[in-house]
């Protein structure tokens, strides 16, 4: 495992202790308390770099819009701005982030599902584009405004993902319009005076092979077809959404970027050309890629439980902290970062201290002999790790550190007991 992880360049084992680009996990663990986001800056923008290369390879009109779901700190967001990336966004406060981290609105998509009309009209004081997501909302923004730009989000029926939760096309999905809807959704936008349009669709999250991508691109493009055949809509960018993965077991091959960025735009050109749809830009959302393996979940040892069946390592980092193990079964590689060295010679089961059964980070899991005092480190984790984080069991949220090059600095304070009261109000007969 550790060949593969270090890999990666910004981990690095110094004496049998992790370091972080250059940052001595033990120091910032220390320092800052556990648990603790750490993010490497450096990670980011080579994450970012190496795609957009990828990319512009094969076409000159393409765009990254960062999707900021998967990690919306605001340092993160900066980073990606100074790197000229765009934003992917799904809530009116992910806009409200994106604005501070000073995207300026013609960067900035919105890609919301089950939208309210004073979200809609936010966005539309916001000024960012809105990918429309169902006939009704498309409706309800065309009775008081007016866009320059509409992008529709079209349901390809081709789905794809690491667990059912995330696959966001096809028959089940709640997300984007079905063919026919497209059409009348276009229609009814060009006859409102809508006159610059784009088409976007989002599959799904975690796909480490081409051939989903390829399959869903297909179809959009045949969609786009009949939309600038029958409408008679030209087309200002085709959105091929994010999810592309990134290997978290060991035995899990990296998607082949490059094969990725072959298959999918030299399709891309293609169909452009047969179908007449002119030059529009290529535009993909991803979150994941860009942000998972630049982060580190620094957690403390508190506890040894060995019962007759299994030997608890329970830590101070549980599904409050991290969700992805619990919520998807997810695998997260995880070392002791102060005992790197050491063999791996006992099976845990390393558990949080939220009062449920499922709060584990880890089941049956080889790692080296643990003590209480140790530190982990779960690996993999910049993505939908602190950005799906929770107050659950009333525990505040830990704080994030960046990391670059030797440095660090404290990007989120953690949370206090304070925290938990935020908000809350004693109605008059309780006081
Ligand atoms: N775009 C949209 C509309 C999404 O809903 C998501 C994630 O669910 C993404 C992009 C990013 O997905 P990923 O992080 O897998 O790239």
């Amino acid at each position: 495992m550790s060949s593969k992880i270090f890999s990666n360049g910004h981990l690095e084992n110094r004496g049998g202790v992790l370091y972080i680009d250059g940052v001595s996990s033990l120091e910032i663990a220390e320092k800052f308390d556990t648990p603790l986001y750490v993010l490497a800056e450096r990670r980011i923008r080579e994450n970012y770099r190496r795609l957009y290369d990828a990319l512009k390879k094969h076409y000159d009109k393409v765009r990254i819009y960062y999707s900021a779901k998967a990690n919306t700190s605001l340092s993160v967001l900066k980073i990606l701005e100074s790197e000229g990336a765009y934003l992917d966004t799904v809530s009116p406060g992910e806009v409200f982030l994106a604005l501070r981290a000073s995207f300026t609105s013609d960067r900035i998509l919105f890609t919301g599902t089950s939208v309210r009309d004073d979200e809609l009209k936010f966005l539309v004081d916001s000024g960012v584009t809105i990918n429309i997501d169902s006939l009704s909302q498309l409706r309800r923004l065309l009775s008081f405004h007016l866009p320059e730009m509409i992008s529709v989000r079209v349901n390809p029926e081709i789905g794809a993902g690491h667990h059912e939760h995330c696959i966001t096309a096809g028959r089940d999905s709640k997300f984007g319009i079905w063919e026919d809807d497209v059409i009348k959704a276009y229609k009814y936008a060009r006859e409102a005076g809508v006159k610059k349009f784009g088409i976007q669709m989002h599959i799904g999250s975690g796909i480490l092979t081409v051939e989903p991508f390829l399959l869903a691109a297909e179809k959009m493009l045949e969609i786009a077809r009949h939309v600038h055949e029958e409408v008679g809509v030209d087309f200002d960018f085709i959105d091929f959404g994010g999810g592309l993965g990134v290997p978290y077991r060991p035995e899990e091959e990296s998607l082949d970027l490059d094969l990725y960025a072959e298959k999918v735009l030299g399709l891309y050109l293609r169909r452009i050309g047969e179908y007449d749809l002119g030059e529009p830009w290529f535009f993909i959302e991803p979150g994941r890629y860009i942000v998972c393996d630049a982060g580190v979940l620094l957690t403390r040892v508190n506890t040894l439980k060995i019962t007759p069946f299994k030997k608890f390592v329970g830590v101070d980092a549980g599904f409050n902290t991290l969700i992805r193990p619990a919520m998807y079964g997810s695998y997260h590689p995880i070392i002791v970062a102060n005992r790197f060295d050491s063999a791996e010679e006992e099976v845990y089961d390393v558990a949080g201290p939220i009062c449920e059964s499922g709060d584990l980070l880890a089941r049956d899991r080889r790692l080296p002999r643990i003590s209480e005092g140790d530190l982990l480190a779960v690996l993999n984790v910049g993505a939908y790790g602190f950005s799906m984080s929770s107050q659950y069991n009333s525990r505040p949220r830990c704080g994030e550190v960046l990391v670059k090059d030797g440095e660090y600095a404290l990007i989120r304070r953690k949370e206090d007991f304070e925290s938990l009261l935020i908000g809350q109000e004693l109605p008059s007969w309780l006081k």
